[in-house]
């Protein structure tokens, strides 16, 4: 990871300087994303763009490309997610925050800001609400079968029961 220096910064003057910077943070660094992620090895490289617009407003283009490791919804099991978008912010009302064009915002604090915080923002926005496997067939089989018979939705789970065969024996 870069240094402080480099992740923290004054977006005005950054605007001014038409700054573009690229690094790469860790995973493991964004705490609000550690709940949805199975595995915290990997890093998300992004791309930072400042510009100013004609009525002297700040704009950044901020590229992102991150691979997660999220838990499957249907077998709990491991399910890779590439996550890559190029979104366009504006920092508004001078200092206080960015918004982007649904309304989200993050608040450029005193110290400037804290590109990771737009980072990890992004991701969560970006993460899918029902994370899974693209096709039923890559999802692991045995799991999605103990879910079903634990869901009480099988209807073949007396055939297995291994305890059936005892019931059998005793009469
Ligand atoms: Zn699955």
């Amino acid at each position: 990871m870069s240094g402080d220096r480099v992740l923290r910064l004054d977006p005005f003057k950054a605007a001014d300087q038409r700054r573009c910077l690229e690094l790469s943070v860790p995973l493991s660094s964004f705490k609000r994303l550690q709940s949805v992620l199975l595995e915290s090895e990997g890093e998300v490289s992004c791309k930072f763009v400042f510009s100013k617009g004609e009525r002297n407003e700040i704009w950044i283009q901020f590229e992102y490309r991150a691979r997660l490791t999220l838990r499957c919804e249907r077998c709990l099991g491991k399910v890779a997610q590439l996550l890559e978008d190029t979104v366009r912010l504006r920092l508004v009302d001078s200092a206080v925050e960015l918004a982007r064009d649904d309304e989200e915002s993050i608040e450029v604090g005193e110290r400037g800001l804290y590109l990771p915080d737009v980072i990890e923002d992004e991701l969560l926005l970006a993460l899918p609400l029902i994370p899974k496997h693209g096709q039923y067939g890559q999802c692991d089989p045995e799991s999605v079968r103990w879910l079903k018979t634990t869901d009480g939705s099988s209807t073949d789970e007396q055939a297995e029961n291994p305890f059936a065969i005892l019931r059998k024996l005793k009469y």
